[in-house]
């Protein structure tokens, strides 16, 4: 287990900002998750687990607690007779998409190419193209903070719905996922796919229904109009669809705005209104409006959260003066979590709040 002191939280989350973080721990194995814990309750300080940080934002002020990278080596176990595999939190997710979409296995070949790890797919229960991780997931190992041991939890328990789970709301901070089991099929998606995909299908004329093949047009859709975030800081999605009961469902199309329907839900697309409120390649503050991309913002001037919290006021301000819905951001913030607000229950020693923290 490899401890660093005052790492900026800039150097490992795609979007770049953010300030110092107290402690970070590199998470080298199953065996190092639990000592971690223990390090951070010795010192009495918060603590907060990040994967390939793609979906985590840093403030200026830093985090005065202890950050976990999670690091578990790449490992995918398919189990014998079953068409389940067990894989690693730490494995990279496209690495696991591509390595069963090769073997015929369907079910998750449309995530293609989400920068993640696997540990953190559960999370918000990622998704894309008509396909969401939760449909696959059987079950979750974690380490439990709370009572200092390893669970099991299987899909029931984890809640999971549209960028939701138990580890982004309830249990927010509580559990570090250590492996994830999935159940995939043998065979191909048959069409009508999702629209955008369905629309490069029928252009191109393709009838190559194999998972590996929707991995790769997935793959290069993707690259088409998503910015890479090596080269442009990110973190994918900066808001979260829109979805709407029976009767706003009619009155907003009755407002030509469009609402698709989504596994039964109404869906309002966020990058419409966003395009619509006039913003589409627009720079606020530092961070642009992705052209290609409107629901991505992406930070051009190595701004910091100051100035990425005025970009996002004035998009959601410009959405809401024009359309009336209220846009709610997708990325996590590295901050003190609410649950250390209270007394959890706790192995070793009552957590304290420390005086000077991000929240305090
Ligand atoms: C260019 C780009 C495109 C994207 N496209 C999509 C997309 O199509 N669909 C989609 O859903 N998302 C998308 N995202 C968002 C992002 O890829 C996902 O949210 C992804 O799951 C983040 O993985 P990560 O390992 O970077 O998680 P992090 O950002 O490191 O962590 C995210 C959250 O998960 C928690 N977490 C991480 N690992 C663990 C663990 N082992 N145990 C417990 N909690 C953990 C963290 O505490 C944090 O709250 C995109 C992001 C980028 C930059």
């Amino acid at each position: 287990m490899k401890i660093y002191e005052n790492v900026p939280i800039s150097s490992f989350t795609t979007m770049k900002i953010g300030g110092p973080a107290r402690y970070v721990i590199k998470i080298e194995s199953e065996e190092d998750v639990p000592e971690a814990y223990k390090f951070a309750n010795q010192h009495k300080l918060p603590t907060f687990v990040v994967g390939l940080g793609a979906n985590t934002i840093g403030h200026d002020e830093g985090f005065d607690g202890v950050v976990l990278i999670n690091r578990i080596p790449h490992h995918i176990d398919k189990l014998p007779g079953k068409d389940i595999f067990k894989v690693s939190s730490g494995t990279e997710w496209d690495d696991f998409v591509l390595s069963v979409s090769e073997l015929g296995f369907t079910g998750i070949e449309a995530l293609a190419n989400i920068p993640s790890t696997v540990g953190a797919a559960p999370v918000q229960n990622i998704g894309a193209y008509g396909q969401e991780a939760a449909s696959t997931i059987i079950e979750v190992e974690a380490f439990d903070s709370a009572h200092h041991q390893f669970v099991t939890l299987a899909n029931h328990q984890c809640d999971f719905s549209y960028r939701h789970s138990i580890f982004n709301s309830t249990e927010k901070g509580r559990y570090f996922i250590t492996s994830v089991s999935f159940r995939l099929e043998k065979g191909r998606l048959m069409p009508p796919f999702y629209r955008s995909l369905q629309a490069y299908i029928d252009r191109y004329h393709i009838t190559d229904f194999s998972p590996l093949s929707i991995y790769h047009i997935v793959t290069t859709i993707r690259k088409s109009k998503l910015p890479d975030p090596i080269e442009h800081p990110s973190s994918g999605s900066f808001f979260k669809n829109i979805y709407l009961d029976r009767d706003s469902a009619l009155s907003a199309k009755a407002r030509k705005i469009p609402v698709y329907d989504s596994d039964g839900l109404n869906k309002v697309p966020a990058s419409w209104l966003i395009e619509h409120s006039g913003l589409k390649g627009q720079k606020l503050h530092g961070f642009r409006v992705w052209a290609d991309a409107p629901l991505v913002l992406v930070n051009e001037d190595g701004a910091d959260y100051h100035a990425l919290a005025l970009a996002r006021q004035g998009i959601t301000g410009k959405v809401y003066e024009k359309f009336g819905f209220n846009l709610e951001q997708e990325p996590e913030e590295l901050v003190m979590l609410d649950r250390f607000d209270s007394t959890p229950v706790n192995p070793f020693e009552a957590r304290e709040q420390k005086p000077n923290s991000p929240e305090a």
